[in-house]
């Protein structure tokens, strides 16, 4: 079944714990964050990202979201991930998504709040929830920096947007970290959970370290969203050994990206979750 982000986030935010957000970039990575969240008995939030058209386009992610969505034993959140361009943002939401992100988060913030404000007034009419950022999370691999999410700021921006959660820029990058695990800013997080009534995004969870996770988490992190690990999960699989058929490998790398979703499903202490 298909679900809006909206009830279980707040759930989350009351009581907690996270909801993992898993990116799926093909058939074989969808159904193995779909099994490990069947194998929980737990909702799932699949995502595809707009930054990964090149791989897989949105007509396919949509139809391999709404079928595996749409068939699953458990709720499914059914997300774009960093839409850019508000249009397509807005017909995402008109064309099947339950959840949507705008990042306008590289933009001035008055510019931010503009281009969010108008997403958020047409999807509502839909009864889309959406997500936004403010501060930025960068990646590791260029000078494209994170800045902290500033609480007044984000206070403001949530104030003039009507936004229904918020990617804030807490000390993690997209991509894997070049030298140990990242310094996160925990008081920021508290800082922020305290001063918002809307549930807090956490953007590049990958490669963070659990026990940093664990602490976002009980900070007052609402959702993580992990794509790395998982992709990396099932490149490895590839690396270790041959195999003797197609299939052995694709039963290998689905068992490969299931273990590393339901792992994070341990880490955000999502069975505190009650349906
Ligand atoms: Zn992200």
């Amino acid at each position: 079944m298909l679900i809006s982000s909206e009830k279980i986030l707040q759930s989350a935010r009351d009581n907690g714990y996270a909801f993992p957000h898993f990116n799926y970039w093909d058939s074989n990575s969808i159904r193995a964050e779909l099994a490990a969240a069947e194998n929980r008995e737990l909702p799932v939030i699949l995502a595809w990202a707009q930054k990964h058209s090149g791989e897989i386009g949105v007509e396919d992610a949509l139809s391999l979201g709404k079928y595996y969505g749409s068939t699953a034993k458990v709720p499914v959140v059914l997300h774009l991930d960093h839409g850019t361009d508000p249009d397509f943002v807005k017909w995402c939401a008109a064309h099947g998504f339950s959840s949507v992100m705008i990042d306008a988060s590289a933009e001035k913030y008055d510019d931010n709040v503009k281009i969010t404000r108008d997403v958020v007034h047409y999807a509502h009419q839909l009864g889309v929830p959406v997500e936004a950022e403010i501060g930025h999370v960068g990646t590791n691999s260029s000078t494209d920096n994170s800045t902290y999410t500033e609480v007044e700021a984000a206070v403001q921006f949530v104030k003039e947007t009507k936004v229904d959660s918020l990617a804030v820029s807490i000390g993690t990058s997209h991509g894997v970290y070049q030298q140990g695990t990242p310094k996160l800013n925990f008081k920021r997080i508290a800082e922020l959970k305290g001063s918002l009534n809307v549930p807090l995004v956490c953007h590049g969870g990958s490669s963070s370290g659990d026990e940093n996770l664990r602490k976002a988490v009980e900070m007052g992190i609402s959702k993580v969203n992990i794509f790395t690990d998982l992709a990396n999960a099932a490149l490895k699989v590839a690396q270790e050994k041959e195999y003797s058929s197609q299939f052995e490998f694709s039963v290998a790398q689905r068992d490969a990206v299931q273990s590393v979703a339901e792992h994070y499903y341990d880490v955000f202490a999502t069975e505190k979750y009650s349906y």
